[in-house]
């Protein structure tokens, strides 16, 4: 593929409730964008199908050739080998073992796949284009379905040797806690959560507690309809956003102890929440982390939001 890097890439971010598929241009604006649903109870295969149809989609739209792209790059969750473009793990895609996602899109689109981990490409995007901008070392946690990390130290990605490097969801809190979808106990990611909030509401609600959200089907009861509800005053609502944000702001005294950083942005559909969400964990941080970092780090929202994760991916592509 050749290296002129006035070229766009084409990016897909990969995550276990939507893919969204775009044009990045090297100044990080986008085009041709579009989410789609990944389903991924529907299975891998379903998945990838899914995948590939979005790419298709997106160069068609955009009426652009492979060989007018500087390259392709999926942002994808889970912990992968990117080297060998594998997804080795994903606990937010279920069934998701050792899946050589690059070789079988490459074989069936007949071009070269690149991969970067969902939450590390939404560091780099934060890092150049958003709240992060010319920082130096930050750290970026996505709290969505999972809780995903991506960490910046001295103005790079830091991926460790394998390139999985930065899994902040699945440092231990309780170790007694709840089993987590990687199979380890009280992951950051089973405590703080959409799904967890979304499950701590409804175990609540079936054992009877009073809240406006009885009012709906239990199994639709998510964390965004919690955050409104909790908005609105609902108790119940409130206390489980409350121990979420406790378990956060408990992730967050690890973070800043370990690494020091100018700033944590939180970013991820549960941040949307804002200051309900962020406010109480940044109260767990003053009384957790060590003082000196912890007035050093500022504890922020996503500046880019849903498109931090596609720009990152487009420009890590454009850095290596
Ligand atoms: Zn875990």
């Amino acid at each position: 593929m050749p290296q002129d890097k006035t070229k766009p890439v084409l990016a897909v971010d990969l995550g276990g409730t939507k893919i969204k598929a775009a044009i990045v241009l090297p100044d990080g604006k986008i085009t041709h964008s579009r989410n789609y649903l990944t389903q991924a109870k529907d299975g891998c295969q379903e998945v990838i199908n899914k995948v590939v149809f979005a790419i298709e989609e997106t160069m068609a739209k955009s009426k652009l050739e492979f060989t007018e792209l500087y390259g392709l790059i999926i942002a994808s969750a889970g912990i992968l080998d990117i080297k060998n473009g594998i997804v080795t793990a994903s606990p937010s895609l279920p069934g998701w073992n050792n899946v050589s996602l690059g070789n079988i899109l490459t074989d069936i689109l007949g071009v070269q796949i690149n991969m970067i981990n969902d939450a590390s490409a939404a560091a780099v995007g934060e890092h150049c284009f958003g709240a992060g901008k010319g920082l130096k070392n930050l750290i970026y946690l996505t709290v969505s379905t999972g809780i995903g990390g991506g960490i910046i130290i001295n103005g790079k990605l830091y991926s460790g040797i394998d390139g999985c490097a930065g899994e902040l969801g699945h440092m231990v809190i309780e170790a007694n806690g709840p089993q987590c979808n990687c199979g380890n106990y009280g992951c950051l990611e089973i405590l703080a959560s959409g799904s967890a909030i979304a499950k701590d509401a409804q175990n609540r609600i079936k054992s009877g507690a009073d809240s406006s959200l009885n009012e709906l089907r239990i199994d639709s009861i998510s964390a965004e309809k919690i955050a409104r509800a909790a908005k609105q005053g609902d108790k119940l609502a409130r206390e489980v956003v409350n121990k979420a944000a406790y378990y956060l702001g408990i992730g967050i005294s690890n973070i800043v102890n370990i690494f020091n950083p100018e700033m944590v942005i939180v970013g991820g559909g549960v941040s949307k929440m804002g200051e309900i969400f962020l406010g109480p964990a940044r109260k767990e941080v003053e009384q957790r982390a060590f003082s000196l970092p912890a007035q050093t780090t500022s504890i922020v929202s996503s500046y880019l939001g849903d498109d931090a994760g596609i720009i990152g991916a487009a420009i890590s592509l454009f850095d290596n």
